[in-house]
């Protein structure tokens, strides 16, 4: 089943088409890998998904409901979460702090649950945080103001905020940009640990290695529009995405 289906979906800026005619399917539970040279239109499709630009053309679906017109906290609360190319955390609050905002602002039936709600709610999502923060190696930091921290450990609380969050889609924008090899190949790892948790994943991402470690299927995007989808292994041979990057 698709969780989401991208319809022709267009965006201009001034003379500039950032988005032409884009077409895409992500099928629920899969990792699906968005490459594509600088300025191909991918974070700018990311945004369109968040509520954070409005496209001039198109449709989307989301779990089976018309997702464009909606606010950024209402397409959060239908359950996509994204995770920044810069983390946004609370900066003056602790690590587990940053992470009950989110667990307790949640609503997804299942669990509507607040500050007030009662003791044992609030003990199942307490322990689910605890889980999370175990996964993203943030256990010892948990008291820790998040200020005096390394923008690696704030790129992995604002992950941990995601998750407890229990998306149904998760969105990285380049979680590995800027990072060392070693970084990239511990969230690499970090990814993988919480693939148990069967959340659908659209990664935009640069690096063919991480590429290669996650995703079962990429879609190659250039000048504002998907160019070829398929495997890793089919991407990698495919005539028109080695060109697209030596163009581009
Ligand atoms: P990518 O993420 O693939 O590198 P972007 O989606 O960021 O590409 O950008 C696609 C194109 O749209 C680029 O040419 C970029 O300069 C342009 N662009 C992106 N956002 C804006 C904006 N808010 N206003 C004007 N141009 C933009
Ligand atoms: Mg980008």
């Amino acid at each position: 089943m698709d969780i989401l289906t991208i319809n022709g979906v267009s965006k201009r800026f001034g003379g500039l088409k950032a988005l032409d005619n884009v077409n895409l399917k992500v099928k629920e539970g899969t990792v699906h890998a968005i490459i594509g040279p600088n300025g191909a239109g991918k974070s700018t499709l990311l945004n369109t998904l968040v509520g954070r630009l409005v496209p001039d053309e198109g449709t989307v679906e989301f779990d089976g409901a018309p997702l464009l017109g909606h606010k950024p906290h209402q397409i959060n609360q239908a359950g996509i979460a994204r995770v920044f190319q810069t983390p946004e955390t609370f900066a003056e609050l602790t690590v587990m702090e940053n992470v009950m905002i989110p667990a307790f602002a949640r609503k997804d039936g299942a669990f509507r649950i607040n500050l007030w709600g009662r003791a044992n709610d609030r003990r199942v999502v307490l322990e689910e945080a605890e889980e999370i923060l175990e996964d993203l190696n943030l256990t010892a930091q948990r008291h820790q103001r998040v200020d005096s921290m390394s923008r690696g450990d704030k790129r992995r609380l604002e992950l941990a905020m995601c998750l407890v969050q229990r998306p149904k889609l998760l969105l990285l924008d380049e979680p590995t940009a800027g990072m060392s090899r070693a970084d990239t190949n511990n969230t690499v790892d970090l990814l993988k640990k919480i693939a148990k948790r069967g959340i659908t994943k659209v990664i935009i991402e640069h690096d063919m290695h991480v590429v290669f470690s996650l995703a079962s299927t990429v879609s190659v995007m250039a000048q504002g529009t998907v160019i070829a989808e398929g495997t890793p292994e089919a991407i990698k041979a495919d005539p028109r995405v080695q060109e697209a990057y030596l163009g581009g």
